[in-house]
C-alpha cells in the first residue's frame, strides 16, 4: 500500500481526495498546513506527498524547499496556477510532477502512480495482462494471444499508459503529458496517429475495435475484448 501525505487546506478538497485516495486503495494522511507537513514528512516517511501550494502558513513552494533539504521523497504540487515558467520553477526546486486544479482523484492517482515508477519505489507487477494482451515493462516485449508484436518507443509507452489504466477512459490531453510529455501544447493528433499504428500492429482498427476504444470527444479506452461493451 501507497503512504499518501496530503497537504491542502481546502476541507472540501482534501476530504474528497482522501476518501477518493483511499479508494484507490492508498493509506492517507492529511494536513492543513505547511509546517506540520514538513514535520509529518520527515517523522512518517511517507511514500509520497501531494503538496497544495496555496497554504495558510507557509508558502507550499518554500515547503518543498525546506523538505528537499533533508529529504528527497516524491513531491506532486497541486496548483491553481496553469503557468509555464512557474511550473518550471517548482521543478527546479524539487518538485517531481504537479496537478492543475481543477484535477480528478484518477488523474491524481495516475501521477502518484507514475511518480512512484520513476522514483523506483513501486511494486507494480512488471508483467501487465489485459485479456490476451500481455506486456513486459522490463523487457518491452508485448504479445498478442501468444503473438509477439513488435512496436516503436511510443507505440509502446502508449500502449502501457492505456494499460496501466484499463477500463478507465483516458484522455488525450493526460496520454500527451504521460507518453510524450507535453503538459501543455501538442495535437491530439499525435495520439491519433499512433493510435491508428498500435491498433493496426494489435490487428484491430477504429471501425472494429478489440482492445482499443475510443470514445469521442473524451478519450481513449482500453479494455479486454470480452468485456468491451
Ligand atoms: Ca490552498
Amino acid at each position: 500500500m501507497v503512504q499518501v501525505l496530503l497537504v491542502e487546506d481546502d476541507v472540501a478538497i482534501r476530504t474528497a481526495l482522501t476518501r477518493a485516495l483511499r479508494e484507490h486503495g492508498h493509506v492517507v494522511t492529511s494536513l492543513a498546513s505547511g509546517m506540520p507537513a514538513l514535520s509529518a514528512a520527515v517523522e512518517q516517511k511517507p511514500d509520497v506527498i501531494l503538496l497544495d501550494l496555496g497554504l495558510p502558513d507557509v508558502d507550499g513552494a518554500d515547503v518543498l524547499s525546506m523538505l528537499r533539504a533533508v529529504s528527497d521523497i516524491p513531491v506532486i504540487v497541486a496548483t491553481a496556477r496553469d503557468d509555464e515558467a512557474e511550473m518550471v520553477r517548482l521543478l527546479d526546486i524539487g518538485a517531481d510532477d504537479y496537478v492543475i486544479k481543477p484535477f480528478t482523484a484518477g488523474q491524481l492517482n495516475a501521477r502518484i502512480k507514475a511518480v512512484l515508477r520513476r522514483t523506483g519505489r513501486t511494486d507494480e507487477d512488471p508483467v501487465l495482462t489485459v485479456g490476451g494482451l500481455s506486456i513486459d515493462t522490463r523487457s518491452y516485449e508485448v504479445t498478442v494471444d501468444g503473438r509477439p508484436v513488435e512496436l516503436a518507443r511510443k507505440e509502446f509507452e502508449l500502449l502501457l499508459a492505456l494499460a496501466r489504466r484499463a477500463g478507465e477512459v483516458v484522455s488525450k490531453r493526460d496520454l500527451l503529458s504521460e507518453v510524450w510529455q507535453l503538459a501543455w501544447g501538442g495535437s491530439d493528433r499525435t495520439v491519433d496517429v499512433h493510435l491508428s499504428w498500435l491498433r493496426r500492429k494489435l490487428g484491430e482498427s477504429a471501425a472494429e475495435p478489440r482492445y482499443l476504444h475510443s470514445v469521442r470527444g473524451v478519450g481513449v479506452r482500453l479494455v479486454a475484448p470480452e468485456v468491451a461493451g
